[in-house]
């Protein structure tokens, strides 16, 4: 038998065309032969178990090899094979039926994923690669005759008896010059484990050799020789493919470890399994995630029926969940559609809001069972936790049974908890809660210890996200406000109805004022004389909680922040008017005495927040120890 004839196709030379625009996404040439041959092996399979392929089903190893000389990669499987009817059948028309108005949107697509899979171009991306291709299968059916396909990339092909006496179907390809590269054994490798590491057929490419005893030596040593062996590529049944049963935490730990060899052990794991209304199944990971953000993203890879498909999944999970690690895999999130579609997709939306729900789940159990446990990993979850709640309505609704607060007691609260814990002690004259919290332990000392002094509890609030988060608790909790410790002098920061009386006459105050403001000399220091307690600090130098939040959102680049960026850093400097030692400046009879004073005074006070430096900091340590000399 020999025929010659047209692929069924109105459009006079399509190759060039998907040649061209596909050239940059070439390498997806070889996950979908290979797919092919795994879906071909697969009827196969469900035809014997069905009883209707009576034959041995045998070995089904897809074998993917090349030949540098002869340019030609062959991917062979033993599936179901084809009979020169399907050929014509599946190849030459139906993988064409929508060639037409291929043409006329194939200028819209982004990307080859798009094409290949809206027009059933899958096969025909080999020409991606090869100019021309060849096809030599046989069919699983009884009596079938071999058949042989060839097409040299224009729009005719030639079809006749074939060689083939073995079940299935070898694809050959003859590489093209611009192709060359992947007549090369690690870019193949590199292409088979990104793509076909894990699908449910063993796939062999190449040899690899071990070594072997081989009898002894004359000095009766033990001799070795190296042996080749199959060298099977992939894991046809990983961890997100079993039942959750059947898994232990050995065999999660291991399949993280395959995933990310060089990743620390993640926290804990969940695995999704749903079958309806979608299907989806998976195993996603909580890493460790510390403090660094970005280099823990885009971690989560997307499998089709363990077909790799992209590690770009942000439009399939809510952002926050993208510093989640692990496996996604379903066969209903549309591959091959635009970014805009997906979005708007309803499948997808069911999809991203399971695993949402799923992980808050899985978050309220550890926490419910195990608070202990869940307490102690606080520090990578919490960013985790934290980063949902401002950015999905949904996840914050469940996070608030199990969000923590940690004071600097090194204590735990959940929301309600701490809210009930700080409600009488910090709530000021206008029925305000006032949350205390601090960003840096070594920093604000002064401050916190100040605050613990009093009977305040403070939080700890160091993670990149809290600044988003204290805006959140504020917005939810009723009357409550977050001020950190070093916002304003204490007794600011939760006014009380008895405020101290200035020991100081007006005019007495005024000459404190003036003689700060002389001693001082900065235009970004604004001097307030303010009734403290005995006790309290003599100088104390603060910077607003608006101004500071507007300047860290400016630096951490918020959007239309700029303004604030741009301002200098502006500081309050409170002088207890009822301190003793602004008493002793002001009866001093020495002006240079009052001077020095001041400023020891307000050095004290920059030192105590790390703000002394520089010139000022060499005169404090001099006019300290002229002091004491
Ligand atoms: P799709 O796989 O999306 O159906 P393709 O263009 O990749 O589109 O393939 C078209 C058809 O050709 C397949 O549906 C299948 O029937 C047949 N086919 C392709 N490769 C093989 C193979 N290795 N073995 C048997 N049949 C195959």
């Amino acid at each position: 038998m020999q025929e010659k004839g047209n692929i069924s196709i109105h459009t006079e030379n399509i190759f060039p065309v998907i040649k061209k625009f596909l050239y940059s996404d070439n390498e997806i040439f070889l996950r979908e032969l290979v797919s092919n041959a795994v879906d071909a092996t697969q009827k196969l399979k469900r035809l014997a178990s069905l009883g209707q392929y009576q034959g041995e089903v045998g070995d089904v190893t897809i074998n993917i090899s090349f030949d540098e000389q002869a340019k030609t990669i062959t991917i062979s499987d033993k599936g179901i094979g084809m009979t020169a009817e399907e050929v014509k059948k599946y190849i030459n028309q139906i993988a064409f039926s929508g060639a037409t108005e291929f043409m006329e949107k194939f200028k819209e697509a982004k990307d080859a994923n798009e094409i290949i899979g809206r027009f059933g171009l899958g096969f025909y991306s080999a020409f991606m690669v090869a100019d021309k291709v060849e096809i030599q299968t046989l069919s699983y059916q009884e009596g079938a005759q071999a058949a042989k396909w060839v097409c040299d990339g224009s729009t005719s092909y030639e079809i006749s008896d074939g060689n083939k006496t073995e079940r299935g179907t070898d694809i050959i390809l003859y590489i093209n010059q611009e192709a060359e590269e992947f007549l090369n054994k690690s870019r193949l490798e590199e292409i088979l484990n990104k793509y076909c590491r894990f699908l449910p057929v063993p796939i062999k490419f190449g040899t690899k050799t071990k070594s072997e005893p081989d009898g002894e030596d004359e000095e009766g040593k033990p001799k070795y020789k190296s042996v080749e062996e199959d060298n099977i590529i992939n894991n046809t049944s990983p961890a997100w493919t079993k039942s959750p049963a059947e898994l232990k935490d050995e065999d999660y730990l291991a399949f993280y470890r395959e995933l990310y060899p060089f990743a620390e052990e993640p926290l804990f794991w969940i695995h999704l399994n749903v079958d309806y209304p979608f299907n989806l199944t998976g195993v996603l990971y909580f890493p460790k995630i510390k403090n660094d953000f970005d280099i823990q993203r885009n971690k989560i890879k997307l499998f089709s029926r363990q077909v790799f498909i992209t590690d770009e999944v942000k439009d399939i999970v809510p952002e926050f969940l993208m510093l989640l690690h692990g496996v996604i895999d379903s066969p209903d999130i549309p591959l091959n559609v635009s970014r805009s579609f997906l979005q708007a997709d309803s499948n997808v939306k069911r999809i991203s809001n399971y695993i949402t729900k799923k992980v808050a789940d899985k978050l309220n159990e550890l926490f419910k069972s195990e608070r202990k446990s869940f307490e102690e990993k606080w520090k990578d979850i919490g960013l985790f936790v934290k980063y949902g709640m401002v950015s999905e309505d949904k996840f914050a609704e469940k996070a608030n049974d199990f969000a923590l607060l940690q004071n600097f007691d090194k204590e735990f609260y959940t929301l309600k908890e701490y809210a009930e814990k700080v409600k009488d002690l910090q709530k000021d004259k206008n029925d305000q809660i006032i949350y205390l919290y601090a960003t840096d332990a070594a920093k604000q000392d002064s401050f916190i210890s100040a605050a613990k002094n009093k009977g305040y509890d403070v939080l700890l609030l160091d993670s990149p996200i809290d600044g988003h988060f204290v805006n959140y608790l504020e917005q939810k909790a009723e009357k409550t406000q977050l001020k950190r410790v070093d916002s304003d002098v204490l007794d600011k920061l939760i006014q009380k109805e008895e405020d101290a009386k200035l020991e100081l006459s007006e005019e007495e105050s005024n000459n404190v004022k003036a003689l700060f403001e002389n001693a001082i000399k900065k235009d970004n220091m604004q001097v307030e004389v303010a009734a403290l307690a005995s006790d309290e600090m003599p100088v104390t130098v603060t910077m607003d909680e608006f101004m500071r939040r507007m300047k860290d959102m400016a630096q951490n680049g918020g959007g239309g922040m700029n303004f604030y960026g741009s301002l200098p850093d502006n500081y309050k400097v409170s002088v207890n008017g009822n301190h003793p030692l602004i008493k002793r400046i002001l009866t001093s009879a020495d002006d240079t005495e009052k001077e020095n004073l001041a400023k020891q005074a307000f050095d004290l006070a920059l030192l105590s927040r790390g703000l002394l430096t520089g010139a000022d900091l060499t005169n404090f340590v001099k006019r300290s120890v002229s002091l004491i000399d």
